[in-house]
């Protein structure tokens, strides 16, 4: 067996917030990613004695080495102030709340869109609104993780300097750190296909970035070409990033203590459970380059 690889994927809260973790030992997993709430609705969901018992109950069942949750896909920090601004930063307060509740790890949060009010103020409301964030739930022991992003319409986060520039205005460096996505920095531009691509990626981001800011990476390949700018998750190993990229990051020694999380297509359909035929793909990486 591979030296405590950290390999999850992302899994479903129907039926309650314990079923996530249910499903990660299911599939053999010690790590996780989850929601908190409906992700694609405003409506807040407010945890009771039962959902954090239950919660609680689940993990220590043991076996699970760290939690991640992802925020809401409505939530933009980095806009201009207005109604959506401050919608957003409550629910990323209420977020935050939660994953407190639960003793969640970290939290995914996409940085934003600047909705034209330009880069360099998208990134200055995104680094305020955390500071303030940060402030009304001080106390948290849950990371913030900003994910690289693809840069699909006016979203930041798909320039490794957009991250670094955001992560040098926010204030508490103990609260909040980076979430690479292996799809949305290929469609961003940094093609990680070749060896001397991925060489060439990984050193920029600790350059720019620093790789000790990296807490968590999502593993998926992309369905659309390096530099595309759209962000369409596929199979490892069935998109244009293919299989050897993967192999690297599995047995890349900086990435050693790093969650690795699936977020491929589920696949309903026919007999096929996607989910356990990506993480026994990784898994066999660690095999073929041990011993
Ligand atoms: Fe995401
Ligand atoms: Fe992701
Ligand atoms: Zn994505």
């Amino acid at each position: 067996m591979a030296e405590n690889l950290l390999l999850g994927a992302h899994f479903s809260i129907s039926g309650g917030l314990h079923r996530a973790i249910d499903e990660a030992r299911f599939y053999g997993c010690n790590v996780l990613q989850m929601f908190t709430k409906n992700a694609t609705t405003w409506r807040e969901r407010i945890l009771s004695e039962t959902d954090i018992h239950k919660f609680n109950e689940a993990r220590l069942s043991g076996g699970i080495q760290r939690i991640a949750a992802h925020a809401s896909y409505l939530i933009n920090i980095a806009g201009p102030q207005g109604k959506t601004s401050a919608l957003s930063c409550k629910a990323l307060t209420q977020e935050l709340v939660r994953c407190d509740q639960l003793g969640i790890d970290y939290l995914v949060l996409h940085p934003g869109s600047h909705m034209g009010q330009g880069e360099a103020s998208g990134i200055i409301s995104c680094a305020r609104n955390i500071n303030r964030i940060f402030y009304e739930t001080r106390g948290s022991t849950t990371r913030l993780l900003l994910e690289t992003t693809a840069g699909q319409g006016s979203s930041i986060g798909c320039a490794f300097e957009q991250l670094a520039a955001i992560l040098k205005k926010v204030e508490d460096h103990s609260r909040i750190g980076i979430c690479m996505d292996t799809c949305h920095i290929f469609a961003a531009g940094y093609d990680i296909s070749t060896r001397s691509g991925y060489d060439h990626v990984m050193h920029a981001f600790d350059g720019i970035i620093g790789l000790e800011r990296l807490y968590l990476l999502h593993v998926n390949d992309s369905k659309k070409e390096a530099g595309s700018r759209v962000d369409r998750h596929e199979h490892i190993g069935k998109g244009f990033i293919g299989l050897e990229a993967f192999k690297w990051i599995i047995n890349d020694r900086r990435f050693r203590h790093i969650p690795k999380i699936i977020e491929t297509p589920k696949g309903k359909t026919g007999f096929k459970d996607w989910d356990k035929i990506n993480l026994k793909r990784l898994r066999s990486f660690t095999q073929q380059v041990k011993k």
